[in-house]
């Protein structure tokens, strides 16, 4: 990765994860599609189970943002929770 913010990385959890993950390569990573047709989820907001499809993306039922690092692609343990409170800067 190229782009780190401070006090976060690639290996950081929670919102610290997602907004790395919404910052690397200018953005280029997050509506990126996860490899072997995506990651199964279950949103920390609401309890549905969903397909992360893409690096960052919101709970198809209560908007809440989950990502996973691209180092850690293959592991739906991993995905991250933003928190319930948190809104994607753009929509993805
Ligand atoms: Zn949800």
């Amino acid at each position: 990765m190229c782009v780190r913010p401070s006090g976060a990385g690639p290996l950081a959890s929670g919102r610290e994860l997602v907004e790395f993950v919404l910052a690397a390569h200018g953005g280029a990573v997050a509506g990126s599609p996860v490899p072997n047709g995506g990651l199964a989820a279950t949103c920390r907001g609401c309890g549905v189970s969903f397909l992360l499809e893409t690096y960052v993306q919101a709970c198809p039922e209560c908007r809440g943002v989950h990502a996973v690092s691209p180092l850690r692609a293959s592991d739906p343990a991993a995905v991250q929770f933003a928190g319930r409170d948190f809104v994607l800067p753009v929509s993805l």
